[in-house]
């Protein structure tokens, strides 16, 4: 569920902390978060001098010294927390999936109440290679209309699906895909290559305009007792109250009053206004 401004949102508070410090100690507490091998993962990693941590699509990308990358992937609910001074393996929240010592004393804890994120470590070269082939980041000055008007052309996906695809456009989910169409009035339905160049420029301000103002938020958080997203200091987002279609089922449209309307479409919810999204 975490998507573009909720990983922004995590990286930027990383960013702050990681960078320069070592990593001391390791605990993989739920092997299955772990993709590939979890002894392996933590033999790299401790020691590992941190170099940088940013965001590609929906990844949080560490760099480390040594010429590998420490990727994150958070899926439906993972989070990172940052704790100032340690604690003990009897103060951790529940579902801490991991946690990792650094030399400062501070300590990283992964949560994830659904263990569905994958955390990995791959030699630089080869995130490179798979880095490259996910599209254009749309807050990047290589996301423009006539870039995204091509890559509408040439698809016969309906919108939706089109958006959801990372090797299109990276880092767009469920969630800013409907809120994106909904502002383009735009139907998750309509096919990609009958966008067409006008209602192509409209997709493409709907786009950065909701993802900037919601990494502005600090992202969107979900539900009540266990959120699907808080922020590394344990907050949640702000942008909840200014979705306007999605989670929203049979409540009226602020823009016409239509009742907005829940489909599926590859598995996935879809929430559109009918009536003035075309
Ligand atoms: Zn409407």
């Amino acid at each position: 569920m975490p998507e573009l401004p909720e990983v922004e949102t995590i990286v930027r508070q990383l960013a702050k902390v990681l960078p320069g410090r070592r990593v001391e100690r390791v605990q993989i507490l739920r092997d299955n978060i772990v993709q590939g091998s979890p002894a392996n993962l933590t033999r790299s990693l401790e020691g590992a001098a941190i170099r940088s941590v940013t965001r590609r699509a929906k990844f949080i990308v560490v760099e480390l010294e040594s010429d590998r990358v420490w990727l994150t992937h958070l899926r439906m609910s993972g989070s990172y927390r940052v704790v100032k001074n340690g604690g003990d393996n009897d103060s951790l929240p529940v579902y801490t999936r991991a946690t990792f010592d650094l030399e400062d004393g501070s300590r990283l804890l992964y949560v994830d109440p659904r263990t569905l994120g994958r955390l990995e470590i791959i030699p630089a070269v080869d995130w490179a290679a798979r880095a490259a082939r996910l599209g254009p980041e749309p807050l990047s000055p290589a996301f423009t209309a006539a870039v995204l008007e091509d890559r509408l052309a040439a698809s016969r996906q309906p919108l939706k699906t089109f958006l959801l695809d990372q090797r299109r456009i990276a880092g767009l989910g469920n969630i800013y895909v409907a809120e994106a169409l909904w502002r383009a009035r735009l139907s998750p339905r309509r096919r990609a290559k009958n966008v067409g160049p006008v209602r192509a420029r409209r997709l493409h301000r709907a786009i950065v305009e909701v993802l900037s103002e919601a990494v502005g938020g600090s992202g969107t958080s979900l539900g009540g007792t266990y959120l699907n997203f808080a922020d590394a200091d344990g907050d949640r987002g702000d942008f909840y109250e200014a979705l306007n279609v999605y989670d929203r089922e049979d409540e009226p449209c602020r823009r016409c009053g239509g009742a907005i309307k829940r489909i599926v479409q590859a598995q996935r919810s879809t929430y559109y206004c009918p009536t003035c999204q075309r």
